[in-house]
């Protein structure tokens, strides 16, 4: 049994799921609406972003890689400066304080590049559940640092054998998870995908990015960038930076997916370019699949890129043409993440290097007076081994 009219971006979104999960996704939806009218749980909130987190994150100016791309503004919001290294622990921390206000012991997560498993391991340790997070064996070679990070944090990273062993098959087996231990156990998803209430209630805890960044940018310049370009793998840091600026409508807002080796070459993680709508792991959106509906297997050298569908309100933002989706190579973005070290002393993560890419070819396009915004999702030390020799 489904609900697929509830919560819904224009055709996009619902809730593709077991009979067994409606109950806690009601109870969710219910818990979330409470707490966002409650004040206490508002400052509670605010008190954690700042401390825990620490924000607010700062807005960058990137002067020499202005310079080198040919003058154009060029600023990031820096989010690969939160605890933990990037922007996905906005999420987990709410997320954890509506599990306390559920009486939830247990948390589960799903994790690829390992940054939303790490950022669940660490509010578990902060708020004391205990914690599983499942994750590919591909992607546990891949990323094996934040593997250690994860177990000495106290977490039991569940090792998913399954598929093509990476993001997609590690969301399927923390689903079921979720539905045997559904009374006990929340399930934090790390991006604005899967079944209402998440793709809502995640944009709602990451839009801190673009408020924050909506009213540094014009205390900074008085007026607002040109354009603001974010990576997208599921969505959660670009919607998160694009809600506050959706009614701008001189503000160009641009997502950046993972063209891998090319996305003729069909091995790529490009799911609003290069695929069509379909269900996948409880909503409907872009998806890439076969002519059957079969999931296609994913590539892009970030890890945090590669999963075969994207949140629901991209693909409504997509065919509304208020968002611009491209995608970029990994061969470019690895070119990105070498510049930007070598340019401003801040190693970004593969997965915002494919934004920077495309920031690179906007501000020749510009000339000097454009004004770019890139969200800066993450640090790159994470990436460091795939990087070499590329
Ligand atoms: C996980 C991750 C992403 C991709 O996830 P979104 O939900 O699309 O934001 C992007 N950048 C970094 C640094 C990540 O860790």
């Amino acid at each position: 049994m489904s609900h697929p009219e509830h919560g819904r971006f224009g055709a996009y979104g619902g809730q593709y799921v077991p009979e067994t999960l409606m109950a806690a996704l009601g109870e969710l939806e219910d818990v979330w609406h409470e707490a966002k009218a409650d004040t206490q749980f508002q400052l509670e909130l605010a008190g954690h972003r700042r401390a825990f987190v620490g924000r607010p994150t700062p807005l960058y100016a990137a002067t020499r890689l202005s310079a080198h791309f040919g003058g154009a503004h060029i600023h990031f919001k820096r989010e690969d400066l939160c605890h933990t290294g990037a922007h996905k622990l906005n999420n987990a921390v709410g997320q954890a304080l509506l599990a306390l206000r559920m009486g939830k012991k247990r948390i589960i997560a799903e994790t690829g590049a390992g940054q939303h498993g790490v950022a669940v391991a660490t509010v578990c340790a902060r708020f004391g559940f205990e914690c599983a997070v499942y994750m590919g064996t591909e992607d546990m070679r891949r990323q094996s640092m934040n593997v250690r990070r994860m177990k000495l944090l106290g977490a039991e990273v569940v090792e998913v054998t399954a598929g093509t062993k990476t993001l997609k098959d590690a969301t399927s087996e923390a689903i079921r998870d979720w539905v045997t231990n559904v009374g006990t156990t929340h399930y934090i998803i790390g991006s604005v995908v899967g079944p209402h209430p998440y793709p809502e209630m995640v944009r709602d805890l990451q839009r801190v990015i673009g408020d924050e960044a909506r009213e540094q940018y014009l205390s900074v310049d008085g007026k607002l960038p040109d354009a603001i370009i974010a990576c997208v793998g599921g969505g959660s840091n670009a919607i998160g930076m694009f809600t506050a600026f959706l009614d701008d409508k001189d503000v160009a807002l641009i997502g950046v997916e993972a063209a891998g080796e090319g996305v003729r070459t069909g091995r790529h993680a490009a799911s609003l370019v290069g695929g069509r709508p379909g269900v996948l792991h409880g909503s409907y959106s872009y998806v890439l699949q076969d002519g059957d509906g079969q999931i296609l297997p994913t590539h892009s050298i970030s890890a945090g890129l590669d999963y075969p569908g994207v949140g629901p309100e991209h693909s409504f933002l997509r065919d509304s043409e208020r968002v611009q989706y491209v995608a970029v190579t990994d061969k470019d973005a690895v070119a990105a993440f070498k510049l930007c070290t070598r340019l401003e002393g801040i190693m970004p993560a593969l997965e915002p290097s494919h934004a920077l890419h495309h920031a690179g070819v906007m501000a020749r396009e510009f000339g000097p007076g454009g004004r770019i915004l890139i969200c800066l999702s993450g640090r790159g030390d994470k990436d460091m081994d795939s990087v070499e020799g590329v």
